[in-house]
C-alpha cells in the first residue's frame, strides 16, 4: 500500500542558508517521487549576513528585496511547495509539525530554523535594545537611528551609540554606524554619531586569526568606533548600561549583538539540547536516536570532528551542512550509508566600515578595499546562485 502523500512528505523549516539549500538538495534527488515542504514564517529568504548594512536600511526605507529573495522565484519549478506560515510546534513522536495552528505531518525533516538574540537573562536587555538578527529588527534599528539624528538637525550634541557584543556582527554594526553619512540620509547637516563598542569579557573578535584581529582593531579606531573591553554587561538601564565592575556607559541607542541562541520553538520540541541551547547532532547531522530528524545550521550544536571544537553558527558553515544533510536525508529514506560532515573553513571577511574590510582567506590575510570587495563578490556569488541551491563560496 502507497503511504498518504503528505505522511511521506520530507519537511524542511526555515529557508534561510540551510534550509533553501537542503531543500534544494532533496527536490534534486527526490525527482517528484513524493513531496519535499519548504516552511518559513515569510515568503522571502533573508539574505542576513548583509544585515548590518543599518546605513543603507536606514537611507533605503522599505525597499525589502534588497535585503532578501522572494522564495517563489527561488523554488523555480516547484511554487507549491512552500508553506507560508510560523512553526509553532516540533512533535518528534508524532512526525507531525503545527504550522499557523495546522499540523504538517513529515516522514522526515530537517530543522533549519536559525537563532534569535540570546541576552543571557540580562534585564532590561531584551526590551530596550535594538538587534540585526531578523530584518524587521534590522529596519527597526536603521529607522530609530535615522529618528535620533533627524532630532539633532534642531540642536544637540552627536548621539551616543553603544553596540554589544565584539564579534563579527557587533564589529560590522558598530563600524557602520559609525562611518554612515548621517547628514546625507536624513538630508540635513547632522553630527555623526559617538560609537563604542562593548566588547565584554570574551577577545575581541574570538576565534579570528590575530592579524586579522590587529587589522581590525586599527580600521574601527579609523572609524572613531572606541572598545570596552574586559567587563560583561549585567543590567541595561533605559539610559545607560551597568557593567560588571566601573562607571555605567550612557546611550541614546543601544544595540544587543552579543550571541544568538536557537528560537523557542526548537528549545521546546523534546529534542536532545547541547551548548546554548542547541539541537544536538551527530556526524551526520541527524538528531540522536531519531532517525529522518535532522538540523543544521544556527539552531544545531554540532562539533567538528577533526578538531573537537564546536563547528561556528555562520551562513558559510549552514551552507555546506547543508549538502550533507539533504544527501543524507535521502540515503534515509532509501536505507543507505550516511554521510559524516567534515567542516572546512574557507576563511572570514569582517566589513569594518569605509569600504573597508578585514579577513583571511584560504590562509591569507586581507585587508581594506580588496577584502571589501571579496565580501561584495562573496555576496553577490549568494544571490546568483541560491536560486539553483547552488554553494557560493560563503565567508
Ligand atoms: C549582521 C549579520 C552578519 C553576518 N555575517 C556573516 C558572514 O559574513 N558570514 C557568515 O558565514 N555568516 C554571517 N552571519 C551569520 C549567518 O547569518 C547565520 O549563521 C546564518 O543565517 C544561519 O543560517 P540558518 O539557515 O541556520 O538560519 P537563517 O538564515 O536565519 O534562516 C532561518 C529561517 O527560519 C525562519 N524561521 C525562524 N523561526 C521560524 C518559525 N518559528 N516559523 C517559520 N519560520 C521560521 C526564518 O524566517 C529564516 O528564514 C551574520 C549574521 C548577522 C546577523
Amino acid at each position: 500500500m502507497r503511504a498518504d502523500p503528505a505522511e511521506d512528505a520530507t519537511v524542511i523549516l526555515g529557508a534561510g542558508y540551510a534550509g533553501l539549500a537542503v531543500w534544494h538538495a532533496v527536490h534534486r534527488r527526490a525527482r517528484g517521487a513524493w513531496p519535499v515542504v519548504l516552511v518559513d514564517r515569510h515568503p522571502l529568504h533573508v539574505v542576513r549576513t548583509e544585515l548590518y548594512q543599518v546605513d543603507r536600511l536606514a537611507a533605503d526605507e522599505g525597499a525589502d528585496l534588497a535585503w532578501a529573495l522572494p522564495l517563489r522565484e527561488l523554488l523555480r519549478d516547484s511554487p507549491d511547495a512552500l508553506r507560508t506560515g510560523t512553526v509553532e510546534s516540533i512533535d518528534a513522536v508524532r512526525r507531525e509539525v503545527v504550522v499557523d495552528g495546522t499540523p504538517l505531518p513529515f516522514r522526515d525533516l530537517a530543522i533549519c530554523l536559525g537563532s534569535a538574540p540570546n541576552y543571557y537573562g540580562v534585564p532590561g536587555a531584551e526590551e530596550r535594545t535594538f538587534s540585526v538578527y531578523r530584518l524587521s529588527h534590522a529596519r527597526k534599528l536603521a529607522q530609530a537611528i535615522r529618528d535620533l539624528e533627524s532630532r539633532r538637525a534642531q540642536g544637540g550634541g552627536a548621539p551616543r551609540i553603544v553596540v554589544v557584543g565584539g564579534g563579527t556582527t557587533g564589529v560590522e554594526v558598530a563600524a557602520d554606524i559609525a562611518t554612515a553619512r548621517w547628514s546625507k540620509i536624513v538630508g540635513h547637516d547632522v553630527p555623526s554619531p559617538e560609537v563604542l563598542l562593548v566588547v565584554g569579557r570574551l577577545p575581541f573578535l574570538d576565534g579570528l586569526a590575530v592579524r586579522l584581529r590587529t587589522h581590525a582593531r586599527q580600521l574601527l579606531a579609523r572609524a572613531a568606533v572606541r572598545l570596552d573591553e574586559g567587563r560583561n554587561v549585567t543590567r541595561v538601564a533605559p539610559d545607560h548600561l551597568e557593567l560588571e565592575r566601573g562607571d555605567p556607559v550612557g546611550f541614546d541607542l543601544c544595540v544587543w549583538a552579543a550571541g544568538n541562541q536557537p528560537a523557542a520553538v526548537v528549545r521546546t520540541a523534546g529534542l536532545p539540547l547541547g551548548r546554548g541551547g542547541r539541537l544536538v547532532v551527530g556526524p551526520t547531522l541527524e538528531v540522536p536516536d531519531h532517525p529522518g530528524i535532522f538540523a543544521l545550521g544556527d539552531v544545531a550544536c554540532l562539533v567538528d570532528a577533526r578538531t573537537g571544537a564546536p563547528v561556528p553558527a555562520t551562513a558559510q558553515a549552514a551552507l555546506a551542512e547543508a549538502t550533507v544533510a539533504g544527501r543524507n536525508l535521502v540515503a534515509r529514506r532509501r536505507g543507505r550509508l550516511l554521510q559524516e560532515f567534515v567542516y572546512r573553513p574557507k576563511g572570514a571577511l569582517v566589513e569594518i566600515g569605509l569600504g573597508q574590510a578585514s579577513g583571511e582567506v584560504a590562509g591569507l590575510t586581507v585587508w581594506g578595499r580588496s577584502a571589501s570587495t571579496a565580501k561584495a563578490l562573496v555576496e553577490k556569488g549568494h544571490r546568483l546562485t541560491a536560486p539553483r541551491g547552488g554553494k557560493p563560496p560563503g565567508l
